[in-house]
């Protein structure tokens, strides 16, 4: 990670340099972060920095060997450390070693934009309390007393420093008060008031601000160039400078607009489907691939698109009942809504019966491209009654 990847404002960046290069670098720093900020990048940056065998006066290389095995998180004097608990793989007393490669793993598939709640998830650790443990605590002081790898600094890096354990936590003091050798520990947290106050009196403070409006929209088009100016505008607005969030909702936004997509191309070929009645040949294949992307997600996906149909449904009623001013739906559900204008109520609300039982069937574990194969056909079976 290179500083001019990491998205800070330049200030903060030029009041980093300006310690390493005045050789007043503090040797335990702690990164108060706001949510969504980039201040793992950071850390990462400024370890890499240290270590980098060509510097600028602005950055580190990128190139040299040393930022080859920082671009992988795999440099021999990066030491990262992270809550971490029990897993599928892990049964017993794990620890921030052991789980390395995922979180390394995880962290660059994110671009470093990584979260508390999302690591859970990739731990699929929802129900526990994952902690920086008393052998990360072992670990990091056994590994503090021994020489640098590349005979540079040594980093220390403790992301979430507030799911340090609490009886693990006095077993830092020392090292942190007094480290061997040319050693920087980092401590990341968004939560302050949850880190003992012996811990934060032993750190430098280093203030991660959220982004601006104008830093998180140009970041957003730049990360997803597809994403137009007045998306990342409206995204920007709601996210608050929390890039993790904006990711979050554009990701849900994209997602219902597929679901929306599917919507209509399920109901356009079910009404041309019903119009071919009784010639019409039944396209099995054609009836699949138009569920394919649904089957393949989660049930609460399938649940998610049911609830789709029926919100259009509802919406599809009370505009072909005139009743315009109860219609709440985006341009483009009301565009794809115009073309259905045909369908009268009686067929709209016996689809809306199909639906009702499908979704009943689906909350029952059901097989899901059997249920939304037979929904599509009673469906279309709706609009054969006059
Ligand atoms: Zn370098």
């Amino acid at each position: 990670m290179q500083f001019k990847d990491v998205l800070v404002s330049q200030k903060l960046k030029e009041q980093l340099l300006s310690q390493v290069h005045e050789h007043r670098i503090s040797h335990a720093q702690f990164f108060l972060a706001q949510p969504g900020s980039h201040a793992f990048a950071l850390a990462v940056a400024l370890a890499q920095y240290l270590c980098c065998e060509h510097p600028s006066d602005t950055d580190s290389c990128g190139t040299c060997p040393s930022c080859i095995q920082f671009s992988k998180l795999s440099h021999p004097d990066l030491h990262i450390y992270f809550p971490n608990c029990t897993t599928k793989t892990i049964k017993k007393d794990p620890d921030s070693i052991q789980l390395a490669q995922e979180f390394k793993d995880y962290v660059i598939e994110n671009q470093y934009h990584i979260d508390m709640q999302d690591w859970l998830t990739v731990l699929q650790g929802e129900n526990k309390q994952p902690s920086i443990n008393i052998r990360d605590c072992s670990h990091i002081i056994n590994q503090n007393s021994m020489r640098s790898y590349m005979g540079g600094y040594k980093t220390y890096i403790l992301w979430s420093v507030d799911r340090l354990h609490h009886a693990a936590a006095p077993k830092l003091l020392k090292t942190l008060e007094e480290p061997d050798g040319k050693s920087l520990f980092i401590l990341i947290s968004e939560k302050p008031d949850q880190i003992l106050s012996t811990i934060l009196s032993r750190t430098q403070l280093v203030k991660i601000p959220k982004l601006t409006d104008e830093e998180l929209q140009t970041a957003l088009q730049e990360a997803i160039p597809e994403m137009d100016a007045a998306t990342a505008r409206d995204i920007t607005a709601i996210a608050d400078g929390d890039y993790n969030k904006a990711l979050q909702i554009y990701r849900n936004n994209a997602e219902q607009r597929d679901m929306i997509d599917t919507f209509d191309a399920m109901m356009t070929s079910i009404v041309a489907f019903a119009h071919q009645r009784p010639a019409g040949e039944i396209n099995y294949a054609h009836v699949q691939e138009l569920f394919g992307d649904i089957v393949s997600q989660g049930r609460e996906k399938q649940k998610a698109f049911v609830n789709i149909i029926l919100r259009m449904l509802r919406n599809l009623l009370m505009q072909n009942a005139g009743a315009n001013a109860l219609v709440k739906v985006t341009d483009q559900e009301s565009g794809i809504l115009s073309t259905f204008r045909d369908l009268n109520l009686k067929h709209i609300t016996k689809m809306t019966e199909e639906c009702n039982k499908a979704m009943y069937h689906i909350g029952r574990n059901g097989n899901t491209a059997i249920i939304l194969t037979d929904l599509y056909f009673k469906m279309a079976g709706c609009l054969a009654d006059k």
